[in-house]
């Protein structure tokens, strides 16, 4: 229903000449063209305690989807679905209204909060067999909406990701510019391949959705994962505005904690950083070793407390670190080998299979 081909016909014409005669002969070829043109787009949003912003949000999209539709640019089978991450608030109430009001807009709802990034893996999940293109992208309104004109036309081009890269960071504060440009180079020092300023803000072809299908990791960071999909991408620039109401999700502790998952989820540099520390200071005591027995022949040992105490503690603490890192993919190999679910539906609102109790 969804892959649009095209047959096309071409009738070759040449002439032929057999025995001093010419003939004109015909040759039917046949080719299949996949078009990207018109595709059925689902935007999907997740929200976590968002009434403040629903509103809003909602509105522009139905606008956006409809100006969109107008233009032929996708399918009149495009929605917008958002997805409610357990939200205490009211946020599930107006989705069910939205959805009520608005063939366009579909809505799940998560049996519990799993975070971010698990909301939008239930959406992408979801939309996958419902879409051709899906652009994921926060609720704030912070991404512009504006941007999805672009992404299609790299879509139509052939790309199966397009990344949404922000040109400015003008409205952040300077600790968060300077927090995600260490974290960013961090994460390349540690051989993560991530596109610089894309949030999830990105456009994903089916057949990308079908690659991050097959990532199965419960510690999820998707920033990481998409770009090792492979296919070919793209990036559109946009201007990130402010978030238009409500709060961050993302507080200080939670920003350095999902940045620590990204790190540890996707490289193990920091494992091998810890044996080439735990050489050195082996190669280091060796020396030292021979200083002392040196020291000692040659009568000059002293009582030397205050060195021996900072030696102590600075291995004593360099040990404890190497432990805690250690342990934190202890933990993550941990959470892996349950593999516990990573959301679970409790409820599905869509025009085309109607309203829908999962039963778990
Ligand atoms: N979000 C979510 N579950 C959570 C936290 C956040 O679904 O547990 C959603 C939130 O509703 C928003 C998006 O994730 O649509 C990004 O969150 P936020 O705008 O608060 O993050 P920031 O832009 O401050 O980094
Ligand atoms: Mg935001």
């Amino acid at each position: 229903m969804i892959s649009q081909r095209l047959v096309l016909r071409f009738a070759l014409t040449h002439k032929r000449r057999v025995g001093g005669r010419s003939f004109r002969c015909c040759a039917l070829v046949e080719g299949i063209v996949m078009l990207r043109t018109k595709p059925v787009l689902y935007f999907v949003v997740p929200c976590y305690n968002e009434e403040a912003v629903l509103p809003e949000t909602s509105g522009r999209l139905i606008e956006k989807l409809k100006k969109l539709k107008e233009q032929g640019k996708i399918d009149a089978k495009s929605r917008i679905l958002f997805v409610n991450d357990g939200s205490a608030d009211r946020t599930w109430e107006l989705i069910s209204e939205l959805h009520m009001n608005h063939e366009t807009v579909s809505g799940i709802s998560l049996t519990r909060n799993r975070g971010h990034q698990n909301a939008l893996l239930a959406g992408l999940l979801y939309a996958k067999d419902h879409a051709d293109a899906v652009i994921s992208m926060d609720a704030d309104l912070q991404d512009d909406i504006e941007a999805a004109d672009e992404m299609l036309e790299r879509y139509a081009e052939g790309c199966d990701i397009v990344y949404g890269v922000r040109n400015n960071r003008d409205t952040d504060s300077w600790f968060k510019r300077w927090s995600a440009r260490t974290f960013y180079r961090l994460m390349s020092r540690l051989g993560v391949e991530l596109v610089s300023d894309s949030a999830d803000f990105r456009l994903m072809s089916r057949r990308a959705l079908n690659g991050l299908a097959e990532f199965k990791e419960v510690n999820l960071f998707l920033r990481g994962i998409v770009p090792m999909i492979g296919l070919k991408s793209a990036k559109v620039y946009y201007k990130r505005g402010k978030r238009f109401a409500g709060e961050s999700k993302y507080p200080l502790m939670k920003m350095i904690s999902f940045s620590v998952e990204g790190i540890t989820s996707l490289s193990i540099q920091p494992i091998r950083l810890i044996t080439n520390a735990g050489i050195l200071i082996f190669f280091a005591s060796l020396v030292l070793l021979v200083w002392g027995i040196v020291q000692k022949m040659r009568g000059l040992t002293v009582q030397g407390w205050s060195s021996l105490i900072v030696s102590v503690w600075a291995i004593g603490g360099l040990i404890l670190l190497s432990i805690g890192v250690i342990g934190e993919y202890i933990g993550k190999i941990y959470l892996e080998s349950k593999k516990r679910p990573r959301f679970l539906i409790d409820e599905i609102l869509d025009a085309d299979g109607d309203a829908e109790t999962q039963s778990l």
